[in-house]
C-alpha cells in the first residue's frame, strides 16, 4: 500500500532541495499538469496514488532537464517529453508500478504519433522499448489451453 502522505513528502523535499515551487492542484481542477522551467514552478495534482507521484516527478524532470524552452513544434515537444521521462526512469525505475509504466507508454506514444517523419534513430524508440519491457503482455486465451508441443 502506498502512503499518499509519504509520497507527497518525498516530492515536497525534492522540490525544496532543487528550489522548485510546487503548486498542488485539487482533483477537481481540470487544467493539465505543467512545469515552468524559467521560474522553476510545477503544477501537479495532489497525490493519491503512486502514478500521481510519478506524474509530479515527470514535471520536476522538465525543470531539471530544460532550463529554457520555446520551441513548440512536435519534434521539440517529443524531445522534451523523452528527456523528462528518462530523468524519472534513471532515478526511480525501481519505484515505479505498472500504472506508472502504462501511463508513460500512453503519453510517449501520444507525443510520438504527433511527429511526422520521425527519424528511425530518435531516442524515443529505445525509450518506448524500455518502458514496454516493464509492461507484461497478456495474450487473450479465450478459455482454451495452449496446445501441448508435439
Ligand atoms: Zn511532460
Amino acid at each position: 500500500m502506498d502512503d499518499a502522505k509519504t509520497l507527497t513528502r518525498e516530492i515536497d523535499e525534492l522540490c525544496r532541495r532543487e528550489k522548485i515551487k510546487c503548486h498542488w492542484k485539487e482533483i477537481t481542477d481540470c487544467s493539465l499538469n505543467r512545469a515552468c522551467m524559467a521560474t522553476r514552478e510545477i503544477w501537479v495534482f495532489k497525490i493519491r496514488k503512486r502514478v500521481d507521484w510519478a506524474a509530479a516527478l515527470h514535471e520536476i524532470g522538465h525543470v531539471m532537464c530544460d532550463p529554457e524552452v520555446g520551441d513548440t513544434d512536435p519534434l521539440a515537444v517529443l524531445d522534451r517529453e523523452c528527456k523528462a521521462t528518462e530523468w524519472v526512469i534513471e532515478r526511480y525505475q525501481n519505484d515505479l508500478d505498472l500504472d506508472c509504466w502504462k501511463r508513460m507508454e500512453h503519453n510517449i506514444t501520444d507525443y510520438k504519433a504527433k511527429v511526422p517523419n520521425l527519424p528511425a534513430d530518435h531516442p524515443v524508440h529505445t525509450l518506448l522499448k524500455t518502458i514496454q519491457s516493464h509492461i507484461p503482455i497478456v495474450a487473450p486465451s479465450f478459455g482454451r489451453k495452449p496446445k501441448p508441443p508435439k
